[in-house]
């Protein structure tokens, strides 16, 4: 599938898929089916969520028209809600929820242009991991297009706070250092939990195998309260790890040691993806959640004098001339 992308470093192009796929799942909150096209677009596009249940007009106009209106472009701005998951909204008041997991997957392997389809308001929830949209990415391909690929470089300390929570996005102390470093430490009162610490370079491979099959998880007795509310209705055993007083509930238990902090890294970086380019630089983050992920994506957006949008095929040729 990556013939012509190295998946141990990151390409210098934009990335599409080389053709569409599509999958069906469960949404986590509503219950219900959910069927997901990936569609391959041109470079410049971005990562775009397309309502189709909402499209309804026939004339051909009023399908332009309409495909606008149920278009959601990412961005730390469209954010509307980070309540049990990540939830866009555009200018006509259209949302799509539960965004994470994908966009997590398009940044751990490093994709710039994707439609994504999809028939109800949120995305299929598969098995609470970014392994599945993997698959389905590896099933579809993938494409450089004739676009520089740009990132994000952190140049001055960008920090967010909540109490004794925070999360920082901070510059490489080396120059020639053009990672993305996620660093996730989270500490929890069950002693399924308890303190736990992720550290990574992003990187495909490195993202497929660590980071991509850390599932979500929640404590068995916030789970009735959930669907008191008409949330979670969707949610099982095979989507989401249930933890119940220093216990894991599931069959078979975890998949990884440190399966908690290393899916808070994974939402950290889906949710960061919001900004549409990788990062270049190290995110340390303490009792990360949803709410702080996306408010440091949009402090990156408001900020614009500590970060500077370089071309990743420019920063490898800077290096290479820095090592000559
Ligand atoms: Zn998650």
């Amino acid at each position: 599938m990556f013939d012509q992308i190295d998946m141990s470093t990151s390409v210098t192009r934009e990335v599409t898929l080389k053709t569409s796929v599509s999958c069906e799942g469960i949404g986590l909150h509503c219950g219900e089916k959910v069927k997901m096209n990936l569609l391959p677009a041109p470079a410049g596009t971005g990562i775009i969520f397309r309502r189709v249940d909402l499209l309804t007009c026939n004339s051909l106009d009023a399908q332009a028209a309409s495909l606008s209106q149920v278009s959601i472009a990412v961005s730390p701005a469209a954010v509307t809600s980070t309540q049990l998951g990540t939830t866009l909204v555009n200018g006509y008041g259209i949302e799509i929820s539960t965004v994470e997991h994908l966009m997590a997957a398009f940044a751990g392997y490093g994709v710039d242009n994707v439609i994504v389809e999809v028939d109800n308001a949120e995305l299929p929830i598969m098995d609470g991991s970014s392994e599945p949209f993997l698959k389905l990415i590896d099933k579809a391909g993938l494409r450089e297009l004739n676009s520089p690929r740009l990132a994000l470089r952190i140049k001055e300390k960008i920090s967010v706070q909540d109490g004794d929570r925070w999360t920082y996005a901070l510059p490489h102390a080396d120059e020639t250092e053009t990672a993305q470093e996620i660093d996730v430490l989270v500490d929890y009162v069950d002693p399924a939990i308890g303190k736990q610490r992720a550290s990574l370079h992003v990187s495909p491979s490195e993202f497929r195998d660590r980071v991509a099959p850390a599932r979500t998880f929640c404590y068995l007795s916030d789970v009735e309260a959930m669907r008191n509310r008409g949330l979670a209705l969707g949610g099982s055993y095979d989507n989401a790890i249930v933890v119940n007083n220093g216990r894991i509930e599931n069959e078979g238990g975890l998949r990884l040691d440190n399966e908690f902090a290393l899916h808070k890294a994974l939402d950290l970086l889906g949710d960061l993806y919001l900004l549409g380019h990788p990062i270049q630089g190290k995110i340390t983050a303490f009792k990360p959640g949803h709410d702080m992920n996306t408010r440091l994506a949009k402090a990156v957006l408001d900020n614009p004098d500590k970060v500077e949008l370089v071309s990743i095929h420019d920063a490898d040729a800077a290096i290479e001339k820095v090592l000559a």
